[in-house]
């Protein structure tokens, strides 16, 4: 992975894919900085434009035409990318704290995280509101509402409060959206109602007179109830209550008003103002700590505060790079100043827009078209990567670092290998120190006693079962990669039917600072000790050395009952085969090296990923099942073709009734797979009918090679579906009967797929 590699000196942690940081990203991707690492850590893979929302609100853009994908962009830029969210900061210890994962070390870090919905303590409203912010939450409820709407078969009245640009906007486009989709169900709007609710006297408080006339009119000739001077005072459910008493009935309730600011960041020890926004001097850096900055909505600049709004996110990009660059190789930031005054175009939902700028206004189709042009050719830069030529990486900037740490970096090159590639017992020991394996008793020396081996009883009755797996490292995030490679190698144990006991690791980590080395140690152990722990593994030891890239395996022992083991051997004619996760790994990771996989596919791959395999395999079990296997680098078909030939029968594989996953189907079409695809298709001769189906479209998916695939089983036809229910209610959603055992025949050829 291209992140490891590098000899990484400083760590640029960005927090939120915001508009300033997309900036960041795509200029360190033309100009990197080496010994810089670069990891974001974002809670959505896909940040919307603000700029194209509200006419994807209306239905004029796709999802991927109005939101810009990190993933790709990050690959581009060489960064990491954490699908977490930040809840704290820890200024002492230089870390940011995760939901999900462990605190992530930073020596330079950067904000860029949005707003939050600003409730301002009225009651109900977070309850019984729809909050516009943060807006990928929006997004997924605003579908619900269309559906509410759509579905209801009488009135419906939809309250915006908040007439901003940003209310004002997102109820025309609310307007023209469910009037075309209602037209295109041969009905009318006279069922719908509009309010637009707001404190102020005017709506759009912050424009000029030209620019809100326009809008009073349109609104009136629209239909819409305009309430100005009406200050939400409580919320209920169906209606909105106005100071001094008087209710507003409404079915549906869009919260934009103005924005707020998570409470950790003031909690975390950061100069914020008021409402919580970070307190940034002219260089975006905080007023309390030098090594933090902050742009777009979450920074108050001090010395020039702005309205929120995504323009000025994106002014700062450049200058927010540029001064991160500064600072990382020591040199003072340079001062910034924003515009004041802005092209503004609000959109009416009908593509049409008006812009305003030095108290001037127009309107029409023309300036949609032209904010349209304007916006297309912005998200361009970002879902358009250009290929880069590899070249080689210019000398570390002597600023990077000081002279002991040059000299650290140099003595890396002349690292030994055999023992002497062994990580260090102090980087070693801090690295695990935190880390609780699961207490076992049958455990009597391991990770708590150390000594040269591990000592593990056998449970009288018992039969031990063991397996060994280890990969290189397929994502630059240690944590996720260390449950994938835990769950990878669980699978194993459970496919056989035993229940896993204990583990041993083996790892190999990129040669590195002694600092950096133990940050990927801690993240990638962390993660496999959360999956080893939840089966019930305890880890009782492993080895660590250094190597030119990231890679983990284990060695898992299991026990089971002897008469309870569960064989490829064992298919009966007449049974079904059912498979519990969905495939398409291989090719999809392929993709995501090449930058052509969408942040959402490989989000649902590796959720995929992480699903253990241990309850199914117990419902599989449970369900009568003769025979199991795991799906891994054989793919489909030749994890089948050992079935088939332990157990002395034919299948029949359905094509269409395969699960696979969001976009494998497509990166297939495009002719990427996996560097696995080649030895698998040799198996192709298995197949009885490859003529007739080598050109169906699924066909390459057979043979795609899978990291932590599902189960695959055989069980009586007259369970099946009480087996399926069973899978789906324990979260295996992709769970589906694949196809079924034949009597074996004079054919060669195992298997038909049909
Ligand atoms: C309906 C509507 C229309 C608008 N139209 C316009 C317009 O036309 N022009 C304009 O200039 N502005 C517009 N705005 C305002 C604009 O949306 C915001 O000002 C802009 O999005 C702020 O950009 P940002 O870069 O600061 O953060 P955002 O674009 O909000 O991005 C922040 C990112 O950080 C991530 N994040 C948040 N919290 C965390 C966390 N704790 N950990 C990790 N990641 C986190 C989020 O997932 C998000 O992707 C509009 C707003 C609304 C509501």
């Amino acid at each position: 992975m291209k992140s490891g590699q590098d000899a990484i000196v400083k760590d640029l942690v960005l927090v939120g894919g915001g508009h300033s940081h997309v900036i960041l990203l795509k200029k360190f991707a033309m100009l990197p900085l080496p010994g810089v690492r670069l990891t974001v850590i974002a809670r959505d893979v896909h940040t919307p434009y603000s700029g194209m929302l509200p006419g994807y609100l209306a239905g004029h853009y796709q999802f991927d035409e109005a939101h810009i994908d990190l993933r790709p962009l990050c690959q581009f830029a060489g960064a990491r990318l954490y699908h977490d969210e930040a809840i704290m900061l820890d200024l002492e210890a230089k870390q940011v704290v995760c939901k999900g994962r462990p605190a992530v070390p930073y020596d330079v870090l950067s904000l860029n995280i949005g707003s939050t919905p600003d409730f301002n303590g009225i009651s109900g409203a977070e309850e019984f509101t729809t909050p516009v912010k943060p807006i990928n939450n929006f997004v997924d409820r605003w579908r619900l509402l269309v559906a509410r709407v759509l579905d209801s078969p009488g009135p419906h009245r939809i309250g915006v409060v908040g007439a901003g640009a940003g209310g004002t906007e997102l109820l025309l486009a609310a307007q023209y959206r469910l009037g075309n989709l209602l037209a295109r169900r041969g009905q009318g709007t006279e069922r719908l109602e509009f309010h637009l609710i707001s404190k102020s006297e005017t709506i759009l408080p912050n424009f000029g007179p030209g620019v809100r006339r326009h809008f009073e009119r349109l609104l009136a000739a629209r239909g819409v109830h305009v309430h100005c001077g009406a200050e939400a005072a409580k919320v209920e459910p169906g209606a909105i209550i106005i100071a001094g008493g008087k209710a507003i009935e409404l079915d549906e309730i869009l919260w934009v008003t103005a924005a707020g600011a998570p409470p950790w960041l003031r909690q975390s020890g950061l100069d914020v103002d008021e409402a919580g926004f970070v307190l940034v001097r002219d260089t975006l850096q905080s007023t309390s700590h030098g090594d933090v900055f902050a742009a777009g909505d979450i920074a108050t600049v001090v010395n020039h505060p702005r309205p929120k709004a995504g323009v000025f996110a994106v002014r700062q990009g450049p200058p927010l790079t540029e001064n991160l660059r500064r600072v990382l190789v020591g040199r003072p930031a340079r001062k910034f100043s924003p515009q004041r005054a802005f092209l503004v175009l609000i959109s009416t939902g009908d593509k049409r827009a008006v812009a305003a700028k030095w108290g001037f206004s127009a309107e029409g189709q023309w300036v949609w078209k032209w904010k349209d042009w304007i916006d297309r050719r912005f998200m361009r830069k970002f879902n358009e990567l250009p290929k880069m030529a590899a070249e080689e990486a210019p000398p570390l900037d002597p600023g990077l670092a000081d002279q002991a740490t040059l000299k650290d970096i140099s003595a890396i090159a002349m690292r030994c290998g055999g023992c002497g590639a062994k990580v260090g017992a102090n980087v070693l020991t801090r690295a695990l120190a935190d880390l609780e394996p699961v207490a076992n008793t049958d455990v009597l020396v391991g990770l708590h006693a150390p000594d040269d081996a591990a000592v593990v009883q056998i449970p009288d009755g018992k039969v031990m079962v063991h397996t060994v797996d280890y990969f290189r490292a397929f994502i630059d995030d240690a944590y996720v990669f260390g449950q994938v490679a835990a769950n990878h190698a669980l699978s194993d144990i459970f496919a056989m039917g035993a229940e896993a006991q204990s583990a041993l690791a083996i790892a190999t980590v990129p040669y590195g600072l002694e600092a950096k080395v133990e940050t990927t140690i801690r993240e990638m152990m962390t993660g496999a000790i959360d999956i080893l722990n939840e089966a019930g593994a305890t880890l009782v030891g492993g080895h660590t050395s250094e190597g030119p890239e990231l890679a983990l395996g284990f060695s898992i022992n299991g026990l089971a009952d002897r008469d309870a083991i569960l064989r490829k051997g064992g298919m009966a004619a007449g049974e079904v085969l059912i498979l519990t996760k969905a495939l398409g790994t291989g090719t999809l990771f392929a993709a995501d090296m090449q930058m052509k996989a969408k942040g959402r596919w490989i989000e649902e791959a590796l959720k995929s990923m992480v699903q253990s395999n241990r309850a199914a395999a117990r419902c599989l079990f449970d369900h009568g099942a003769s025979a199991c296997t795991d799906i891994t680098g054989f793919g489909l078909l030749g994890h089948m073709v050992e079935m088939t030939k332990a157990s002395g029968v034919d299948v029949e594989i359905d094509f269409d009734s395969l699960p696979i996953l969001d976009g494998a189907e497509e990166t297939v079409r495009l002719g990427i797979l996996s560097s696995l695809q080649p030895a698998n298709v040799r198996l192709r001769r298995a197949i009885r009918n490859l003529a007739e189906v080598q050109g169906h479209q699924r066909y390459p998916l057979v043979f795609d090679p899978q990291t932590s695939g599902g189960l695959l089983a055989s069980l009586p036809a007259a369970r099946a579906e009480a087996c399926l229910r069973a899978l789906r209610d324990l979260g295996y959603a992709r769970a589906v009967l694949i196809g079924r055992v034949t009597a074996p025949s004079d054919h060669l050829e195992p298997v038909t797929l049909i």
